[in-house]
C-alpha cells in the first residue's frame, strides 16, 4: 500500500493534521490504538482566549482563535456533525489583587482587550464572586470524543485508518520516504500525545507528561446556569444541573487514573466556584502532553527529512491546535519556514 502520509496517533494533533493534509489532496494512513483513555477522550475541550492570571494577550491569539473557529466551522460543514459550542465564559476574579490587574491591563490597550471580553451577565446568588468579573468572548468547548469519531469515520470511508500501535523501532527510512511493514509513504508524522519522545527519532524532546483530572457533578441549584464558570478551577454547564469540572496538573506518573488526591484537588475547586450542594457522578483522569507549557513544537527531524513531529498542545490544543497544524502542513508540502518558537530543531538542538 502506497500513500503519501503515515500519521502515527489519533487524537487532536493526529486528528488535525489529517484533515489539513486531506485538503491538500493528499493520502494519509492514521494508526492508533484505540485505547480507551487517552487527553484528547478526556479532555474538557476548553477554549478560554484569556487564560492565566496576568491576562496576557499572547502573540497570534486573534489569528489563531479566528482560524480554529473557521476550521472547526468547515469540518462540522463536512461531516454533518457539531463539535464545537459557542458559549458564554464567566471569568471571575480570585482576589482583588487580581482584579486590579485586570483593570490596569484593560486601561492600558482598551482596543485589545474589547474583542475577547466584555461587561458579567452572571448572576446566581450560589456562584460566588465576591471579586467581580468580566465576560470572555469568542470561548467555549469542543465536544472532542464526536470530533475524534467523525474524524475516524471520515478517514474509514477514505481507507485512511488502521487500528494498531505503530513501533517507531519498525519504521525504515529512505531516500524518497519510510517504510512500515507493507506501508510505503513520503514521510511519517508522529502524533503520539505525552508518549512523544518514546520514540528512536525523537527521545530529545523534553515531553513532560502531566496528569489532570475531570469529575462530572449534578447540582441541581445551579441548572439555570448558562455560562461556563471560570475562576482558577471550572464548570462546564452540560444541562438540566449536569456539569464537568476540573481540572489538575499533576506529575505522579505511578497512579495517574482514579486517584483520591487528584479528584480532592477537583472538589476544593469546585468549592470555591459554588456555595451549591453537588454530587459526583463521575472522576476521569489522563495524561496531557506538555513540552513547555501548552507551546505546541513541531518540525523535521534533524537527520531523517521524511520524519516529522507534531506535539505539546498542553492545556490548549483545541485553540492553539487548528493553525499549528496547517503551519506544518505547509512546511511539509511547500517548504514555508515554521515559526521560530514552534521549530523542534531551533529549541531542542
Ligand atoms: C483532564 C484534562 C483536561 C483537559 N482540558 C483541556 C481543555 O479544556 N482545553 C484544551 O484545549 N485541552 C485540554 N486538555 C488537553 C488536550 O487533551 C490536549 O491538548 C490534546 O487532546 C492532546 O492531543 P494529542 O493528540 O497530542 O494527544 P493524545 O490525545 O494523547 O493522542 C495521542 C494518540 O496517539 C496514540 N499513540 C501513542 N503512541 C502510539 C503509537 N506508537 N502508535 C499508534 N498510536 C499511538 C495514543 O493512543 C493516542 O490516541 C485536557 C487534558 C486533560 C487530561
Amino acid at each position: 500500500m502506497k500513500v503519501n502520509y503515515l500519521i502515527v496517533g489519533q487524537g487532536l494533533a493526529g486528528s488535525l493534521l489529517a484533515w489539513h493534509l486531506l485538503r491538500r489532496d493528499q493520502r494519509v494512513l492514521v494508526v492508533d490504538p484505540e485505547e480507551g483513555i487517552t487527553s484528547s477522550k478526556v479532555a474538557a475541550g476548553l477554549v478560554t482566549p484569556l487564560a492565566g492570571s496576568r491576562f496576557n494577550i499572547p502573540d497570534g491569539l486573534e489569528e489563531r482563535l479566528d482560524y480554529a473557529h473557521q476550521f472547526y466551522w468547515e469540518t462540522e460543514e463536512s461531516t454533518g456533525k457539531q463539535f464545537f459550542h459557542h458559549q458564554r465564559i464567566a471569568r471571575l476574579f480570585r482576589s482583588d489583587e487580581e482584579k486590579t490587574t485586570w483593570e490596569e491591563r484593560v486601561a492600558a490597550d482598551p482596543d485589545a482587550f474589547e474583542r475577547f471580553s466584555g461587561p458579567l451577565s452572571l448572576d446566581n446568588p450560589k456562584i460566588a464572586a465576591p471579586h467581580g468579573g468580566f465576560e470572555m468572548k469568542g470561548g467555549g468547548w469542543m465536544d472532542l470524543p464526536a470530533f475524534l469519531g467523525a474524524t475516524r469515520y471520515h478517514l474509514l470511508e477514505r481507507l485512511g485508518y488502521a487500528i494498531g500501535f505503530l513501533n517507531p523501532d519498525e519504521v525504515e527510512t529512505t531516500e524518497d520516504g519510510v517504510k512500515w511493514k507493507n506501508i510505503e509513504a513520503d514521510g511519517i508524522i508522529f502524533a503520539q500525545g505525552w508518549r512523544g519522545n518514546q520514540n528512536r527519532f525523537f527521545d530529545w524532546i523534553p515531553v513532560k507528561p502531566t496528569v489532570g483530572d475531570i469529575l462530572d457533578l449534578s447540582i441541581p441549584e445551579l441548572s439555570d446556569v448558562s455560562h461556563i464558570v471560570n475562576s482558577g478551577g471550572w464548570l462546564i454547564p452540560k444541562g438540566d444541573g449536569a456539569f464537568r469540572a476540573g481540572s489538575t496538573y499533576r506529575h505522579d506518573l505511578d497512579d495517574p487514573y482514579g486517584h483520591d488526591e487528584g479528584h480532592a484537588e477537583v472538589l476544593r475547586k469546585v468549592r470555591n466556584l459554588t456555595n451549591a450542594s453537588f454530587e459526583v457522578s463521575g472522576h476521569r483522569a489522563a495524561i496531557r502532553p506538555v513540552i513547555r507549557r501548552s507551546q505546541v513544537f513541531m518540525g523535521r527531524h534533524p537527520s531523517e527529512p521524511r520524519v516529522f513531529f507534531f506535539n505539546g498542545l498542553g492545556s490548549k490544543g483545541v485553540l492553539n491546535g487548528p493553525w499549528h497544524a496547517q503551519r506544518l502542513v505547509s512546511h511539509i508540502l511547500d517548504e514555508e519556514a515554521l515559526p521560530e518558537a514552534n521549530d523542534i530543531r531551533s529549541n531542542f538542538l
